[in-house]
């Protein structure tokens, strides 16, 4: 199976490197020689289990995760994680401190709104620490973190933020950090994007389909100390919801992510998207191409500010999803039709936002982003 070599730069789900789809089209069909495909083979099948092992194996190796802290992963995606860190890390809190902790938030883009909103939904008591819609008017900066609210330890299960707000293209150039207070982090569209320390986490998600993998994976690395859990009846005196067992962190984690049916094919994709960035020089080396592939297209664009505009403070531009507009959307649209043209795809912005959106992940080349930075150079130098 093959196909011609796209540049496709959707946002998510998003381009994965054609040899691993050719190597997991492959392991759909017939894995390892067993006349079965990995889909296929009973989740608590050794080859199976194997594939789970691996994967979690290389997430510690390519992040140096500690001992410290643990791998999972459930089914599901960004969303699941919403919901799943407020009711666990509240039943953790609990079982701490034998109170019901309040959720706080940074609010910096599209995705860490949904994600209090959820908690809200669930009953969570929200504080905000800071809400750069409310201080900038947009999601386009991040407040210092000198100014943000700071919340009480006594009192605040966990902060969470979105380390790469993906609708807005606003990446963190920092980890805030609070004395008492384990951090919770969305890293659905930067997850292994570059190197980090993660004992400065209590917790990080990602769904898989933007960075890593396919839709249908959270990939959960969580410190050990956030594991235990108040018992149940004891949550719901302390008016806690109850996580239902699929999402509850304790029970993947004894059962080694598989006590309900794990998609494992969609894990075999992560191993080998994995597999392939080891290959290719682990973090050190994907984290000078990202830099490469983004410090090219943000000099193109700033090169024409007079033509495109970037909304986007430059201390908090993300590597992986640059946002830019032009003057109307009629030369937009002509931009996304010419780059269509040029095969350069998946350029339109969020629905919610418009505009244009570029999203580099880790998977697109640098030959794919030298190709756009020439077309968007070449394009601005035409319809001036
Ligand atoms: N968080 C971030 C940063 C995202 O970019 C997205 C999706 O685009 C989500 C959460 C939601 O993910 P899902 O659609 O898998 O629920």
């Amino acid at each position: 199976i093959t196909r011609e070599e796209p540049n496709y730069f959707g946002a998510g789900p998003a381009y994965l490197p054609t040899e691993v789809l050719q190597q997991a089209a492959q392991d759909l069909v017939n894995y390892h020689g067993a006349n079965l495909g990995i889909g296929e083979i009973s989740h608590r099948d050794k080859r199976a289990i194997n594939v789970v092992d691996e994967t979690k194996q290389k997430f510690i190796e390519l992040y140096n995760i500690p001992d410290t802290h643990e791998v999972l992963f459930l089914q599901g995606g960004g969303h699941t994680g919403f919901s799943s860190i407020a009711t666990n890390l509240l039943a953790n809190f609990a079982k701490r401190t034998g109170k019901k902790g309040k959720g706080a938030y940074a609010v910096t883009g599209s995705w860490s709104a949904k994600a209090v909103e959820e908690a809200q939904r669930l009953g969570v008591d929200v504080e905000v620490l800071t809400n750069s819609k409310e201080v900038f008017g947009s999601y386009t900066d991040i407040q210092p973190f000198s100014e943000w609210k700071k919340p009480n330890p006594e009192e605040t299960a966990y902060v969470y933020y979105c380390d790469n707000e993906t609708v807005h293209g606003v990446e963190f150039p920092f980890i805030p950090q609070f004395d008492g207070i384990e951090v919770a982090a969305d890293m659905s569209s930067n997850i292994l994007s570059k190197q980090i320390d993660i004992s400065k986490f209590g917790l990080i998600f990602a769904g898989a389909q933007k960075n890593v993998g396919l839709a249908g994976v959270t990939i959960y690395i969580i410190k050990k100390t956030l594991i235990e859990q108040l018992p149940e009846a004891e949550l719901r005196e302390l008016g806690i919801p109850v996580t239902p067992i699929a999402f509850h962190y304790p029970t993947a984690i004894k059962q080694n992510s598989l006590h309900n049916t794990l998609p494992i094919f969609t894990v075999q994709i992560l191993n080998l998207v994995l597999a392939k960035l080891i290959k290719d020089g682990s973090l050190p080396e994907q984290e000078k191409r990202n830099d490469r592939k983004s410090s090219q297209l943000y000099q193109i664009l700033d090169k024409h500010a007079d033509f495109y505009n970037l909304p986007v403070a430059k201390g908090v531009r993300s590597e992986m999803n640059i946002v830019f507009t032009m003057k109307s959307p009629e030369l937009e649209a002509k931009f996304l039709k010419e780059a269509e043209q040029a095969n350069l795809t998946g350029l339109k912005g969020h629905r919610s936002v418009g505009g244009l959106r570029a999203s580099l992940y880790n998977a697109i080349t640098e030959k794919s982003a030298t190709l756009l930075a020439e077309f968007v150079d070449k394009f601005a130098t035409e319809n001036k």
